[in-house]
């Protein structure tokens, strides 16, 4: 059988520099692992601007469409910023989604005890967390139409539409009920039924979903103002909440920051399944370029290394190997390596971003 593919697109910024830690993963996997991937590269963003005149060309947008999976690094940068807004490097990255129709994003909110003392919150609400966010991402208010900005009368009137229909409700509940199997067996759906008919209909459908088709996962339901309360209050109540666009931009944030830098975060966007049983599938870290420590070696590269080990879950089945290397990061940093980021006394010295990924490779080393 044909090795799995997965495409490559560095970006601009710390997204070269990222990636780079990241191929030396996959590399270990193929080598000591026999995870062999057909990796190829390509250009996203700014990178693709400079060399095609667009931040995504129609010919990476194929390669995207036909790979097993894709992995991102960040897009964006202040060379770009007075682009039209058309070839901005964002747009790259829109364009993948939609046209990939990854209408599930995974944001999983993760609590590594040695970095516990990172979170805004007492140590014990935080320590051991591990949520999983399900944000459906292609549709909602931030798509729905009518949509500007008008003149009624002698005034303007900002405009935009909150629409759902069922069988988009439907599929990224069933994503997280499929999550849920995977992990704690609970669902939390948050909406805003009781202000919203858009979120009347959530609720309703959620549940039929639910009725129907995953009776075994326990499901409740939550007011998503009441589930920000939650989050900060008690969040290890929670396993997957799944919820809407808006909502999901929100709560997503707010989770992830309960666990401390954004250079540890990573993501994954999901579509319906392919021909070979595998979702269309794009992962990358949330944070973007960071323009302000770009080519220095100071990025610290867990954030896309984590959102490798989720392909290795979501798209190849391979959760043993994902666990394995969840595990290495986990060691890496209870060992007490650090990059800049992720300091909190004066005095101690950071590692770089090619020394976290030799730490990380030598601590899967130390796995076998
Ligand atoms: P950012 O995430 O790039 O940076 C915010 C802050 O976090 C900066 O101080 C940065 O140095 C730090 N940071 C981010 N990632 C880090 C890492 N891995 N290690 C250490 N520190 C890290 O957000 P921004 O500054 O608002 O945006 C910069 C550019 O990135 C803009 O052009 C923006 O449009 C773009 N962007 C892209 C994405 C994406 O590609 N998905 C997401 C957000 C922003």
């Amino acid at each position: 059988m044909a090795n799995p593919s997965l495409l490559i697109l560095p970006g601009d910024g710390i997204g070269p520099e990222v990636m780079a830690e990241v191929r030396k993963i996959i590399d270990w996997f193929g080598a000591k692992r026999g995870l062999v991937f057909d990796v190829s590269e390509d250009l996203v963003g700014g990178a693709a601007y400079d060399v095609h005149g667009v931040p995504l060309s129609d010919e990476t947008m194929a390669k995207a469409q036909e790979a097993d999976a894709v992995l991102l690094g960040a897009v964006g940068g202040p060379k770009y910023d007075k682009l039209d807004f058309s070839v901005k490097p964002e747009r790259g990255l829109l364009r993948l989604r939609k046209e990939m129709d990854l209408f599930s994003n995974l944001r999983p909110a993760q609590c590594f005890d040695a970095l516990a003392d990172f979170s805004s919150l007492k140590k014990d609400i935080i320590a051991g967390l591990d949520i999983m966010i399900v944000r459906e991402l292609t549709s909602g208010v931030y798509f729905g139409e009518p949509r500007g900005i008008f003149t009624e009368g002698n005034e303007r009137v900002g405009i935009n539409t909150q629409r759902y229909t069922e069988s988009e409700i439907a599929r990224v509940a069933r994503s997280a009920f499929e999550l849920a199997r995977r992990r704690g067996n609970k669902v939390c759906s948050m909406e805003k039924a009781n202000v919203m008919e858009s979120g009347i209909l959530w609720r309703e459908v959620v549940q039929e979903v639910h009725d129907k088709e995953y009776p075994d996962v326990e499901l409740s339901h939550m007011y998503a103002d009441n589930g920000a309360m939650q989050l900060v209050r008690w969040p290890k109540q929670f396993d997957v909440i799944v919820t809407d666009n808006l909502f999901g931009d929100v709560l997503s944030d707010c989770a992830a920051m309960l666990t401390g830098s954004l250079g540890m975060l990573p993501s994954a966007s999901l579509g319906a399944p392919m021909a070979n049983g595998r979702p269309k599938a794009l992962y990358e870290p949330v944070h973007g370029s960071a323009p302000d420590i770009a080519g220095q070696g100071k990025a610290n590269p867990i954030a896309c290394v984590l959102s490798f080990a989720m392909a290795l879950r979501y798209s190849f089945d391979q959760g043993n190997d994902a666990d394995r290397l969840e595990k290495a990061v986990e060691k890496v940093l209870a060992d007490g390596v650090r990059t800049a980021d992720l300091m909190q006394n004066a005095g101690e010295t950071p590692v770089s971003t090619s020394q976290m990924g030799d730490a990380i490779i030598a601590a899967l080393d130390a796995s076998l």
